[in-house]
């Protein structure tokens, strides 16, 4: 008896696993069908000076205008790329449009720096560096210095040895480098070091409590010192009120992005905001 029960639960394994294997391939397939008829759009959060309220750039935030859910954040569906081809064609995807953005933008009169996030997989790609050489090529109206990667710090980390070559690789083309949602991947000094990047991001898991929460206040005077001492850029993210913003300038830290600031907007609000709203910002 207990024998056939077990049979039977393994019969109901089986049927849910193939049940969640069909559902994530009907998903992927949905993507795929997506980015070819042009669901995918990228969204723009600006990066600014917290005290002087210079602009100081984007970073471009992938959404999904699904056909009948509405517009899709990331959450909703890079984790079902992960690993996948389509994660790398999606990456692609990304880095051509922001590069063709900046260009359509700088032949307006509107100097706009970018960063990009790149997928933990996608920059272990062999054809990575290829990838971002041609899209740098294809838009000569960009300047490479005005482009910035966004790694995760846990990705970069996940194969230090590997990663580091290709960063390199990126920054001699001309392109800067910076660790996304740092503090959550446990960097050690040597492995800092070692990376050839030029900015930290804070993750806003910091930023959130830093009005209460004393130890994320240290926190981030650590990451700050860190900073200095390697000749690092640093910026917080998640910055939601100004109480934040005051926070952030009291310690030193002066680039900040954040609803406070401004939410992601769709490319043709940008050039408006940074005109008309940034400077009667007030924190
Ligand atoms: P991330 O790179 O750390 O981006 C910051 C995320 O926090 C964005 O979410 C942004 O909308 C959100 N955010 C900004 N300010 C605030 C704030 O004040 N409070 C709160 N609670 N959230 C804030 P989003 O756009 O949903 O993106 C989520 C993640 O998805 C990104 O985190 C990034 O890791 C990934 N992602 C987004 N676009 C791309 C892309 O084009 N390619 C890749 N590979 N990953 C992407
Ligand atoms: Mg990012
Ligand atoms: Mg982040
Ligand atoms: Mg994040």
């Amino acid at each position: 008896l207990a024998k056939q029960a077990g049979k039977d639960r393994y019969q109901l394994f089986d049927i849910q696993l193939e049940a969640a294997i069909r559902q994530k391939q009907e998903t992927l397939k949905a993507i795929s069908k997506g980015l070819k008829s042009g669901q995918f759009v990228l969204y723009y959060q600006p990066k600014i000076n917290m005290q002087t309220l210079a602009f100081e750039g984007a970073e471009a935030l992938i959404r999904w205008q699904h056909p009948q859910d509405g517009l899709l954040t990331p959450y909703a569906f890079l984790p079902v790329t992960q690993g996948h081809q389509l994660e790398l064609e999606i990456g692609e995807w990304v880095l051509n449009t922001a590069l063709q953005q900046m260009q359509v933008w700088s032949l307006n009169g509107f100097d706009c720096p970018l960063s990009i996030n790149i997928a933990a997989q996608q920059i272990q790609f062999p054809g990575f560096v290829d990838q971002l050489k041609l899209a740098l090529k294809k838009y000569p109206h960009v300047p490479p210095q005005h482009v910035q990667l966004e790694i995760l710090e846990t990705s970069a980390l996940e194969d230090i040895a590997s990663v580091t070559p290709i960063l390199s690789q990126c920054r001699d083309l001309g392109v800067s480098l910076a660790l996304d949602d740092f503090g959550t991947g446990y960097s050690s000094l040597t492995y800092l070091k070692r990376l050839p990047i030029d900015c930290l991001k804070i993750d806003q898991g910091f930023v959130r409590d830093i009005i209460g929460d004393a130890d994320d206040l240290s926190i981030i005077q650590g990451v700050l010192g860190l900073a200095k001492a390697f000749n690092l850029h640093v910026i917080a993210e998640g910055v939601e009120t100004s109480a934040h913003c005051r926070q952030l300038l009291a310690l030193g830290c002066l680039s900040g992005q954040g609803y406070g600031i401004a939410r992601p907007m769709p490319a043709c609000e940008l050039p408006g905001w940074v005109c008309n709203v940034l400077p009667t910002l007030c924190f």
